[in-house]
């Protein structure tokens, strides 16, 4: 799939305005034609945001789900929406901005999807529509190889860092305490923090801890799993139309193995 990158620094605005937590995001948006172009003759009649588009929202910074590759978003949140998008006759268009504000966009009708590597909550899920799911994850603790934590117990008392709002925030801050946990807003600014032993720990998904150990000197990944979960696209409550679509579009793309052939591409083994 080809992207386009356009920043819409007006878009940036609107959105930044109506972001409900009033936190400051650059959003980037990049915009994909549908795969090779030929689809001219599916036209879409489902609802969106803006006609013809699908807007994905999504943090790009939690590889392999999310990334950056020459400047373009590539990954398995990124070719999914290519794919659902595809089978609905809509073009997708992506929007990177903070994890926490990827459900207020949606709540409030500036994005249509929100896609990455979202876990399904039952908080969450009273803002938004969560699809049927379409990925699993675990929640894992990084430390340094010197480290003495050897297990989740080993937690108690230490600095454990998390990118804010997400899964591994909520637990470790109900069981940590909140003084122990160190919020960041981009998972790899917790790794480079804990490389350079101003915490003790990560608490992150495990497809993006690979990644991170992999690519920074000094890391590992503890064998105790912290929590399993479930990644599914939310969606906001006032389009019921894309939500039934998108759900159509995912079920076609497991059953026709597109879904797990995207994921073989990009996951990376334990
Ligand atoms: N799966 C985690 C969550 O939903 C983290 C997602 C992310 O950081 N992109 O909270």
């Amino acid at each position: 799939m080809k992207f386009k990158k356009v920043i819409t620094l007006a878009m940036a605005a609107v959105l930044g305005a109506a972001l409900l937590t009033g936190c400051g995001s650059s959003n980037d948006t990049q915009e994909a034609p549908a795969e090779g172009d030929t689809t001219a003759a599916v036209e879409s009649t489902v609802p969106t945001v803006t006609e013809g588009k699908l807007i994905m929202a999504t943090n790009a910074y939690f590889p392999p789900y999310e990334y950056y590759e020459n400047n373009e978003i590539v990954g398995i949140d990124a070719e999914i929406a290519g794919a659902i998008a595809d089978k609905l006759g809509l073009e997708v268009e992506i929007q990177d901005m903070e994890f926490d504000s990827i459900i207020t966009a949606v709540a409030t009708g500036k994005a249509d999807i929100g896609l990455a590597g979202m876990t399904v909550t039952p908080e969450r899920a009273k803002n938004i529509n969560f699809s049927d799911t379409y990925a699993t994850g675990i929640q894992s603790v990084i430390v340094t190889e010197d480290s003495d934590i050897q297990s989740i117990d080993d937690l108690a008392g230490k600095k454990i860092g998390v990118q804010l709002s997400t899964t591994g925030d909520i637990k470790a801050s109900e069981q940590f305490g909140e003084e122990n946990v160190e919020k960041f807003n981009k998972g790899n600014d917790a790794v480079m923090a804990l490389s350079q032993g101003k915490i003790d720990a990560v608490i992150i998904d495990n497809q993006p801890a690979l990644s991170y150990v992999a690519s920074t000197a000094g890391l590992k990944i503890l064998d105790t799993q912290y929590a399993e979960e479930e990644y599914a696209a939310c969606i906001s409550k006032d389009n019921d139309a894309l939500l039934e679509a998108v759900n159509g579009a995912l079920a076609e793309l497991k059953e026709d193995g597109t879904i797990q052939s995207i994921l073989d591409k990009y996951i990376v083994a334990e």
